[in-house]
């Protein structure tokens, strides 16, 4: 899973949500990023919904 640090914008990957961003170290700023099959399981749920 990808995750990015909201508050610098600092994108890495860990297997876990992680407590505090690795890079400046602020905690509770890491959202998963969506991966590129996340985005083309999105579509593909769009379109059965059509
Ligand atoms: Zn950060």
């Amino acid at each position: 899973m990808e995750y990015q640090c909201q508050q610098c914008g600092y994108r890495f990957n860990a297997e876990r949500r992680p407590y505090a961003c690795p890079y400046c170290g602020e905690t509770g700023t890491a959202k998963p990023t969506p991966t590129a099959s996340d985005l083309l399981n999105e579509v593909e749920m769009r379109e059965i919904k059509k």
